[in-house]
């Protein structure tokens, strides 16, 4: 009954990231059912899925054999601890896959149970690093304005978006973020060459100012997230990942949404942007969000140093109960192996460039300024002025309004503020790209209209 399920949910469901004021006037939207490029509602509304559940249902809706090898094995052996000589046969299969899908030196894996856990364990692992080499004062991590790492309170600090810690405390002590690299908003009459001489420029002197001592790692995702898909300038990971090395700086790269194919590739690390992190943390696409599951990809390197016997008191001392859950390396397992089988990375290959040339067909439109990213990671930037680049005020709820227009139209897309994340599963083909573009058609000129009205 969808109005008791409303009721229960209204009286006792916290939701994340909620704007309660909107929430409570409109009521819930209760996602019944889904299958491969579609979700439904308790209405019977079928849409098609724009952001992927969240970024993460990579292979689609409704995989019956995913969720077959997570009955299974939880039925066989659901869970047991990973502490010490402990294993299960998923953790210990899917850290070897892992190490052979990612770049060759990444070779050991670390579980954890999402994406701001991940980051989170990775700082503990950076920290824990450099106190074996006896180096305890290198501790700060580099982090970048409007970078989005997660939503624990060290993973919240190392978050550049300035309204996720409005009413919280970061840890300042353990982070400095640098600039974001959005080419979109570089500085007037500055080319892009000359602004990746900038955000290069800021690292080394951030590094000359904090002192490398002090310096841990620098962490990054290769296109910013939910920052609102902000592109680097060209080169611009390379040479920030030089300098990090030339200071013995450890260079981490946050692949919880850019891992597992979005960019056409397992990793988009080294096959797009050149860069051989230290360590390299994924979430969300490892498991298409079918059960939660992250982790941290370490180097040779550090892995020797991590494990070398310490004696008493030299203990690994972090963790969690659910490192290696095996139900959810069952789920991550059979995931990419559907990856794999269905050849979905070639898919986004194929289809990104054609979804991002067709989404680039509604410029026209009175709001839009920007649109950006790429293959399946792209977003609409709205604004008041073209030109100029000025944004609506914040009352015009640009972004809500567009994503309200295209749900009408039977299409989910993301609003953040004033912008449109469009993330979908992998598996859209051309066909569906062509029916989503005439829905958001429609939907930015009814928005616009309502922005007028
Ligand atoms: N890192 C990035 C780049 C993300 O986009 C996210 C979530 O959106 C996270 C980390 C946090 O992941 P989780 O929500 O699984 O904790």
């Amino acid at each position: 009954d969808p109005q008791d399920l409303w009721r229960k949910d209204k009286d006792h469901f916290i939701h994340p990231f909620t704007d309660f004021s909107v929430f409570h006037d409109q009521g819930c939207d209760l996602i019944t059912d889904s299958e491969g490029i579609y979700v439904t509602d308790s209405h019977g509304n079928r849409f098609i899925d724009g952001i992927a559940g969240l970024w993460c249902v990579n292979v689609g809706h409704g995989r019956a054999e995913i969720g077959a090898a997570m009955a299974e094995q939880a039925t066989r052996m659901a869970y047991f601890s990973t502490f010490n000589n402990l294993s299960n046969a998923p953790a210990a299969e899917l850290a070897a896959k892992l190490a052979e899908l990612a770049p060759a030196h990444l070779n050991h894996v670390f579980y954890s149970c999402g994406g701001s856990a991940a980051n989170d364990a990775t700082v503990r692992l950076v920290h824990y690093y450099f106190n074996r080499l006896g180096k305890p004062t290198k501790k700060r991590i580099l982090s970048r304005k409007n970078a989005y790492h997660g939503t624990t309170y060290l993973a919240a600090s190392l978050t550049g978006i300035e309204s996720n810690n409005w009413d919280f405390d970061t840890l300042d002590h353990l982070v400095t973020h640098l600039s974001e690299a959005n080419c979109y908003r570089r500085p007037e009459g500055v080319s892009e060459a000359e602004y990746c001489d900038r955000l290069v420029e800021e690292l080394e002197e951030t590094i000359g100012r904090l002192g490398a001592d002090n310096i841990a790692a620098f962490i990054a995702e290769p296109i910013m997230g939910a920052g609102g898909v902000l592109m680097a300038p060209k080169g611009y990971h390379a040479r920030m990942q030089a300098v990090c090395r030339a200071h013995d700086i450890l260079y981490i790269a946050d692949e919880v949404v850019t891992g597992f194919g979005r960019l056409g590739h397992f990793f988009a690390s080294d096959a797009v942007f050149d860069t051989q992190p230290d360590i390299i943390n994924v979430a969300k696409g490892l498991s298409s969000g079918y059960a939660p599951l992250g982790a941290t990809l370490l180097s040779d390197e550090l892995y020797e140093v991590l494990s070398t016997p310490q004696g008493p008191g030299g203990v690994l001392s972090t963790g969690f109960t659910y490192s290696g859950h095996p139900v959810s390396c069952a789920a991550a397992l059979k995931n990419i192996e559907i990856i794999e089988r269905e050849a979905i990375c070639a898919n986004v290959r194929e289809v990104g460039p054609y979804l991002e040339s067709q989404l680039k067909t509604l410029a026209h439109h009175a709001t839009i300024g920007d649109i950006r990213g790429s293959h399946f990671m792209l977003c609409i930037e709205n604004v008041a002025d073209k030109t100029t680049r000025e944004l609506l005020p914040v009352e015009a709820r640009v972004g809500d309004r567009v994503a309200f227009e295209a749900q009408q139209r039977g299409l989910i897309i993301r609003p953040v503020g004033h912008l449109n994340i469009v993330s979908p599963p992998l598996i859209w083909d051309r066909a569906v790209v062509d029916r989503v573009v005439a829905i958001l058609d429609r939907a930015f000129t009814a928005a616009t209209a309502s922005l007028e009205a």
